[in-house]
């Protein structure tokens, strides 16, 4: 199955509401949707790039993918070929991530077999918790209630680094009974984190994640050793090597994934089989991200058993859900559908093309074409 097109879109979704987290305040996303083709099939993949996170843009992100859609055409739609032609470039990992997802889903689609079941199918639905962005306590409380009326049992409470302030948060939930996850993206000192967690003893606390600046991994070491919560890893894990330093300098209880950080489905494997081979749990978390990058996302969830931990929310906070298949949450249960690669089947107000794809040189699609936007690239 050889690859024929390669196209890359503007995806841009606006939020619900303003989301704030220690890093900053973000209104809206502003992604990238990536189609490949094969004679037989399309894959769809998308970038979601966080300038604070993974150093990428959206037009970052477009440029690449231009400039790589042709070193792409008429290569084998196979992931170990792709991920060999995208090893040299440094960095654009969101990018990279939605040309991968694509490929997997391309092979998904071949085979007849949603994903997750080829890739291992371990399970059949996770648990997912909803994300509480840096907001009032009182307010943090009100989001907490209306969670649980919807069914999650498990809740990420985001701090801003201040020990009082996310004291007075998770205080205000202390009462609910709900599993709490605390996530500081990196706001805490060391020293700061310590007094912080040492205040959370009689709350019923998973785990906190990335309580210090990325690149503070003596402070990660020093926080895991004077902590009696999990410390996850996030924002200091990009890729399978930076797991396996953390990891031998016993710096981490467990690590949070994300596709945009690792570049794709491949590197998370990777990761996630270096972290289970070492006793260490992972988490799958995602960045502003639409049900199609969640749904791949979810299917490496439901394959693989060392990923433990689920945070797949980002679509709840976006005004609108234009996929159309894919992931769904129900009382806070994540699930799939039965259907091949991905199981989307449209993404509304893109461009869906549907049929046979145009191969270089040849004259037109025999498919139908709908909604035609930029199809330009490859
Ligand atoms: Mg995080």
């Amino acid at each position: 199955m050889k690859i024929t097109e390669v196209t890359a879109e503007k995806y841009d979704l606006t939020l619900k509401e303003p989301f704030r987290i220690a890093l900053g305040t973000i209104t809206r996303a502003n992604n990238v949707l990536v189609r490949i083709f094969s004679d037989e099939v399309v894959g769809i993949g998308e970038a979601s790039p966080t300038y604070k996170i993974t150093g990428d843009n959206q037009e970052g992100s477009l440029s690449f993918v231009k400039e790589i859609a042709p070193l792409l055409l008429d290569t084998e739609a196979n992931v170990q070929i792709v991920d060999e032609i995208l090893s040299p470039f440094v960095n654009m990992n969101a990018a990279k991530a939605a040309i991968n997802i694509a490929i997997y889903d391309l092979i998904g689609k071949e085979a007849s077999k949603p994903l997750f079941k080829l890739l291992g199918g371990y399970r059949k639905e996770i648990e997912t918790d909803l994300t509480i962005g840096v907001l009032p306590p009182d307010e943090v409380r009100k989001r907490a209630e209306k969670a649980i009326s919807e069914g999650f049992e498990i809740l990420k409470i985001k701090v801003e680094g201040s020990v009082e302030r996310d004291w007075a948060r998770v205080e205000a939930l202390g009462d609910l009974g709900v599993r709490l996850r605390i996530d500081a993206n990196q706001g805490f000192s060391p020293k700061d984190a310590v007094r912080f967690i040492r205040r959370l003893d009689n709350f019923k606390i998973e785990l906190i994640e990335q309580p210090v600046p990325f690149w503070d991994i003596d402070g990660l070491r020093y926080v895991k050793e004077n902590s009696n919560i999990p410390v996850f890893a996030d924002e200091s894990v990009h890729l399978a090597r930076d797991a396996l330093k953390l990891i031998k300098e016993k710096c981490v209880d467990g690590i949070n994934i994300k596709l945009m950080k690792c570049g794709g489905l491949s590197e998370a494997i990777r990761i996630v089989s270096i972290a289970e081979v070492a006793g260490i749990p992972c988490m799958i978390g995602c960045m502003l991200e639409s049900r199609v990058s969640l749904t791949a996302a979810a299917h490496l969830a439901l394959a693989f058993r060392n990923i433990r931990y689920v945070d797949l929310d980002s679509h709840l906070f976006l005004k609108d859900d234009p996929v159309v298949g894919g992931m769904r949450i129900e009382r806070g249960r994540v699930t799939l559908p039965d259907a091949p690669g991905l199981g989307i089947s449209e993404v509304k107000g893109a461009a869906t093309v549907k049929g046979k794809a145009k191969k270089k040189g040849e004259g037109e699609t025999e498919g139908e074409s709908e909604g035609e936007s930029e199809r330009g690239y490859g």
